[in-house]
């Protein structure tokens, strides 16, 4: 039966526990994420218990074929940036009802998707433990999107990303059932596989897939340390364990909703230091970035003037966030910055390395063995002396995009080519290669982000009144992309595709992966029930017709 907007309501209503919203206050909220883009959905749910999205899941599989349009577009903190959480159709907000920690122990911690992140490090601290994939935006997001986005951050660089630490899973897959998932040896693979039901055909058909296209999935690894782009078909099998967890980490939602999490941990390191580097250009930027790495930081961060500057100009709201009570105090500690800025000696990008360990001595021999290595480049260099002060440096770094997207008036963050990442031996060709194209665009823009992977959070500042901007994204992004493409670089190393880079994935990984990307959704989900159009289906059309205009 084909459904009108009141009987889809009444039906799902008849079939589930949580609040059923559609009311414009409601759906208007949800028609923007972090993203440059807007969809309205046709209905919000606030699902109160896995039986609610069994129901659900198998309601819209029942009444997909009268419905094409009806689908799953599961929903944390809606902090994504390319568009990852919108949908045209049900969306399910995880935050109300699916938030929780089970349990937590020195080395692992379960909880439930829509656990915000700032209240699931409390509890791991509490054990002396972190997750250490946290992101930028770890006051704002959850455990369930940064599983689903395979989120990364500061500590990426020593840690690796979210993928690393998902030991364990649940989720209802599109038969409305809800599986385990957990990583198998081949022997539990075929005990799997000869099951012989809905679940057994998913390991199979998968097997099969990776079997049979070894050699190019093997090929299609981008070559770099960090990668969110297209579905992860070559981390699935290692040659003794098969772990589906891998390929549903950074899925966004499209195969499957997930309902607890577990994570592993790793233990805080007690002591840490920050170094600061000053660069007046960008010239010796990768011989630079080579030499610190040996020395092992656990962080290797960057921003460019126009962030410095940004933070300066507003520097209350910048104290505010770091959440520490001697305002003047920290007024005054920012002078050094202003003073750059005032006598024209602001450096062109400040790189943050630091080092953590539990004994002091070891990090300041590494703080040492930078100096030494660095001496010949004759860089205006300074360890911090206080927390205070490194916290004033790490404000600027991760509060870059948030101070963006809330303060700049008559334009607007335009999150699109925001994620790129070569290895980092290419960034003296890459860097001035990719912003020749910014600047021939005439393009203002911040650079931020994780120099030691070659990861650069690029955002713009546009006026989305103006038709030429939404025009100019689709040109740039294809100029950027193949810019990635020749460097065997990745689209997007954390921020995942959603609307914004799904159309761009063929150009990134070629029609082969693209073709294979399609089995791997048909696999799971063969009705397109889970968040349609991100990492499969997605075109330049759909991504240009939804761009805010405002
Ligand atoms: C200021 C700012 C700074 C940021 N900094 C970083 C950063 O440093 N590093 C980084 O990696 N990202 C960063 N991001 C992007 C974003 O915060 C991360 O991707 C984050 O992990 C998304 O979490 P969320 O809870 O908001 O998820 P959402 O935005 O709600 O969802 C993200 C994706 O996950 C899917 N999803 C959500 N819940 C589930 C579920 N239960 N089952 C299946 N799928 C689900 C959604 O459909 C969507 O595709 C930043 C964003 C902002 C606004």
């Amino acid at each position: 039966m084909k459904f009108t907007h009141s009987e889809l309501l009444d039906n799902i209503k008849e079939i589930f526990k949580g609040e059923v919203n559609s009311d414009v206050k409601t759906l208007d909220t949800y028609s923007r994420d972090a993203s440059i883009l807007e969809v309205k959905p046709e209905l919000v749910l606030f699902p109160k218990d896995t039986e609610d999205l069994k129901k659900l899941v198998k309601f819209v599989g029942e009444n997909k074929a009268d419905n094409p349009s009806l689908s799953i577009t599961a929903r944390s903190a809606g902090t994504c940036m390319s568009g990852g959480s919108l949908s045209e159709s049900i969306i399910l907000d995880m935050t109300k009802y699916f938030g929780g920690i089970v349990s937590v122990s020195e080395d692992e911690a379960t909880a439930l998707p829509g656990t915000f992140y700032r209240d699931f490090e409390v509890k791991t601290l509490e054990k002396n433990a972190i997750l250490p994939s946290y992101t930028a935006s770890k006051m704002l997001n959850t455990v369930g999107g940064m599983v689903a986005n395979n989120s990364a951050g500061e500590k990426t660089l020593a840690y690796g990303k979210t993928e690393e630490y998902v030991k364990e899973m649940k989720m209802v897959f599109a038969d409305g059932n809800e599986y385990t998932t957990k990583p198998l040896n081949k022997e539990e693979l075929e005990r799997k596989i000869a099951q012989g039901d809905y679940e057994g055909n998913i390991y199979k058909n998968l097997w099969n897939l990776i079997q049979e296209n070894e050699h190019a999935i093997k090929y299609a690894k981008p070559d770099v340390s960090k990668n969110s782009a297209g579905y992860y078909l070559w981390n699935v099998w290692d040659g003794h364990t098969f772990d589906i967890n891998k390929l549903i980490t950074g899925s966004q939602g499209t195969l499957a909703i997930i309902t607890e999490i577990k994570f592993r941990l790793v233990p805080v390191k007690s002591k840490s230091k920050l170094f600061v580097i000053f660069l007046r250009n960008l010239d010796h930027l990768s011989e630079l970035v080579n030499e610190i790495l040996p020395t092992k930081p656990e962080s290797l961060e960057s921003y460019d003037d126009s962030t410095m500057k940004l933070a300066i100009k507003f520097l209350p709201a910048m104290i505010k966030r770091m959440k520490m009570h001697h305002f003047f105090k920290l007024m005054f500690g920012f002078l050094p910055e202003v003073g750059m800025i005032l006598t024209g000696g602001i450096p062109k990008l400040i790189l943050l390395v630091e080092f953590s360990d539990n004994d002091e001595k070891e990090i300041d021999k590494k703080m040492y063995e930078l100096q030494r290595r660095i001496a010949h480049f004759g860089l205006k260099t300074r360890i911090s002396r206080s927390e205070e002060e490194s916290s004033k440096y790490w404000t600027i770094r991760r509060e870059s995009f948030n101070l963006l997207r809330q303060h700049v008036k008559g334009a607007r963050t335009a999150p699109f080519i925001d994620d790129v990442i070569v290895k980092p031996q290419y960034l003296p060709e890459f860097l001035p290669k990719m912003r020749a194209i910014l600047d021939e665009h005439k393009l203002v823009y911040t650079i931020a982000g994780h120099a030691g992977n070659g990861n650069f959070h690029i955002i713009p500042l546009m006026n989305m009144k103006d038709p030429k901007n939404a025009k100019l994204i689709p040109i740039v992004s294809d100029k950027i992309y193949s810019l990635v493409k020749e460097y065997r670089g990745s689209i997007d190393a954390e921020h995942n595709d959603g609307i914004i880079r799904t159309p761009y994935l063929e150009q990134m990984f070629g029609h082969e992966i693209v073709e294979l990307f399609k089995k791997t959704k048909d696999i799971f989900d063969p009705q397109n029930i889970f968040n349609p159009g991100k990492k499969v289906g997605g075109t330049k059309e759909y991504m240009i017709s939804h761009i805010v205009k405002s």
